[in-house]
């Protein structure tokens, strides 16, 4: 149930109508757009359902969620939610770039890399240091080595770092380390994770999995922002594919239009883990920057044969840089779409390259 007041309502008939909420145990959630202030009902508003909040003084209409995802519907929020991690927007009238290997897997890997997407033009930087592989025999990441990788790579590029939350037991770790925190696509449902990453109050990515509804992911990020924490970045990362023998996982492309209706969060995609081959990642993450994506996750290797884990999905750091320039130019064509600042400006663009031919 969402509120909307009356242009001019005083602040005492806002409080009333907080008030009532509270009586009903729930918590209104104000949101003050360019036009009017709406007050989202927050809990479980059956009880509340009858009650004539439209009569109050200073109600303007009432209307009815029918979805059970509140803080992250749009029409609790209708403005778009831009998140700012230091001087990086994420968010509509944005394009986003995150890149960087699968996994931190030394200091003299990392840094290279970062070095390397940094040149290209990236806005942040990651790595994963806590790894949730498929088979326990795999390289399960560095920890809080790799933590430490990753800061001292941030130090010197200046690129925020991004990197996957596996365990409510590493929220310290988190704290101390990370400026963007990653629930990857197989914990996309695990409830006690995304509360405690909600907790944290840093900007959360939160994956889709494979399997997921749209509905089930928005729930999650409904999970994350309960806690209080309202900046949660949406990754669509390619679902199950009934056809393996051309594609890893299907990049579910259209998510970013339905999402884009439904929510008010930012929303990137993941084009490496969603096909799994590097010669197929350029032209997918082309089609995401023309249907309006706030940004892309990208991995990155400079040594892609010698990589601990996804090397055959990470891009050489030379294709990166033109890939980076290709994006650079559809961003400008696409109307409403993001545009790439401050790093890569349109002039960049301008270097005759033969775009397109990969
Ligand atoms: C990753 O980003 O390296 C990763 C494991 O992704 P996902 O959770 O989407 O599989
Ligand atoms: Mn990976």
């Amino acid at each position: 149930m969402v509120i909307v007041m009356e242009k001019g309502h005083t602040e005492a008939q806002r409080q009333a109508v907080i008030g009532i909420l509270t009586e009903f145990n729930l918590k209104g959630h104000v949101s003050e757009g360019d036009t009017e202030t709406l007050i989202g009902a927050v809990g479980d508003t059956k009880a509340a359902r009858e009650y004539p909040f439209d009569s109050l003084p200073g109600v303007c209409s009432v209307l009815k969620i029918s979805k059970p995802y509140k803080l992250a519907n749009r029409k609790f929020h209708p403005d778009d939610t831009v998140i700012k991690v230091g001087d990086v927007h994420i968010g509509n009238g944005f394009l986003t770039i995150i890149a960087g290997p699968c996994a931190v897997e030394s200091r003299e890997q990392m840094l290279t890399i970062a070095r390397a997407v940094k040149k290209a033009g990236a806005h942040m930087l990651r790595g994963g240091a806590f790894k949730p592989r498929t088979s326990p025999y795999s390289f399960q990441g560095l920890g809080e080595d790799g933590l430490r990788i990753l800061a001292d790579a941030r130090e010197e590029t200046g690129l925020p770092i991004v990197t996957e939350m596996t365990s409510p037991m590493q929220v310290d770790l988190m704290v101390k380390y990370v400026d963007v925190i990653q629930i990857g696509m197989r914990n996309m449902q695990n409830f006690e994770l995304l509360k405690s990453a909600g907790r944290i109050g840093k900007p959360v990515l939160l994956k889709r999995h494979q399997s997921a509804t749209i509905e089930e992911w928005l729930m999650s990020a409904e999970y994350i922002m309960s806690e209080g924490n309202d900046q949660v970045i949406l990754c669509e990362r390619g679902i199950l594919t009934f056809d393996k023998e051309h594609n890893r996982n299907t990049l579910d492309i259209s998510a970013v239009l339905a999402v884009k209706k439904v929510t008010h969060l930012p929303i990137i995609v993941d084009p490496s883990h969603a096909c799994g081959r590097r010669e197929d990642v350029p032209a997918l993450s082309r089609a995401i920057v023309a249907v309006g994506a706030h940004g892309l996750e990208i991995e990155v290797h400079h040594d892609p044969d010698k990589a601990l884990s996804d090397g055959p999905q990470s891009l050489y750091p030379e294709q990166f840089e033109r890939l980076m320039r290709e994006l650079n130019i559809i961003s400008m064509a696409v109307e409403g779409g993001g545009r790439m600042l401050p790093q890569l400006m349109a002039e960049k663009a301008g270097e005759e390259i033969g775009i397109f031919q990969d």
